[in-house]
């Protein structure tokens, strides 16, 4: 269910866009989404769908982009792709360590609007 404050606040910055721009319509929003923000495409979808309704987004399409998650070894700085199939057991693929942290993977941002 926390796709719902994701969606209020990106539908916030797309209406105070809008009405900056003069915009009449937004027709899509495409967005960057980290493979690990446990967000669901559907369901941003449905949300954005009722959130934006009798907004300037109103109808509007969400174009998806999935980011990676990337980790960066804090043993040798190395930095990889998080296989989302293989959470449990990761090494190091430089040095076998297992400590990492989280260089992206959970962010979301909007890319850009398509409107009129
Ligand atoms: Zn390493």
């Amino acid at each position: 269910m926390h796709e719902l404050p994701v969606i209020q606040s990106i539908l916030n910055i797309i209406v105070k866009h809008a009405s900056m721009h003069r915009v009449k319509k937004v027709h899509s929003i495409g967005l960057s989404v980290g493979t690990l923000s446990d967000l669901e495409e559907e369901w941003m979808q449905k949300y954005f769908d009722h959130l934006s309704a009798g907004s300037v987004a109103e109808g509007a399409r969400l174009r998806i982009e999935w980011v990676p998650a990337v980790l960066s070894c804090e043993e040798c700085g190395n930095r990889f792709e998080l296989d989302k199939t293989r959470m449990d057991g990761i090494t190091c693929p430089a040095c076998g360590k297992k400590k990492f942290s989280l260089v992206s993977g959970r962010e979301y941002h909007i890319k850009d609007m398509e409107a009129e």
